[in-house]
C-alpha cells in the first residue's frame, strides 16, 4: 500500500499512477506521472506529504524541478527498456541455435573418440 498525494488538488489518493477520487485526475504524460511519483511515500516520507497536500489545497505549492526532471528521465529510460524489450527478438532462438551446436560438436567429438579407439 502507497500513499500518494493528488497533484492537482491535494488529496490523498492509494498510489501515484492511480486516478484521484476528488478530483478525478489521473496522470497519463511523463511529466505529470513524475510530479505524482514525487508525492508518493516512494519518494517523500509522510510529513512531507502532508505538507505538501495542505500546500496544494492553499494554492502554493510548487514542484522542484530537478527532483521532478530526475524521475522524468528515470521513467523515460524504463520506457525505453520497455520498448527494447517489445522490439527484441524472442529470446528462445539464439538459445535453441546454441544447444544444436553443442549437440554437433558433442556429436563430432564422439565419432572421433570412436574413430581412435576403433583404428587398428
Ligand atoms: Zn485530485
Amino acid at each position: 500500500m502507497t500513499l500518494a498525494i493528488c497533484i492537482k488538488c491535494g488529496s490523498r489518493k492509494i498510489s501515484a499512477c492511480s486516478q484521484c477520487d476528488i478530483c478525478g485526475h489521473r496522470s497519463v504524460d511523463v511529466e505529470d506521472l513524475a510530479r505524482s511519483m514525487y508525492l508518493s511515500d516512494n519518494c517523500q516520507p509522510p510529513k512531507e506529504l502532508k505538507d505538501a497536500s495542505r500546500q496544494i489545497k492553499q494554492g502554493n505549492f510548487t514542484f522542484e524541478d530537478r527532483h521532478v526532471a530526475r524521475i522524468v528521465a528515470e521513467l523515460q529510460e524504463q520506457a525505453a527498456l520497455v520498448e527494447r524489450l517489445r522490439h527484441s527478438k524472442p529470446f528462445g532462438l539464439p538459445l535453441f541455435l546454441r544447444a544444436m551446436l553443442l549437440v554437433v560438436l558433442i556429436t563430432w567429438l564422439i565419432l572421433m573418440l570412436w574413430r581412435t579407439l576403433t583404428e587398428p
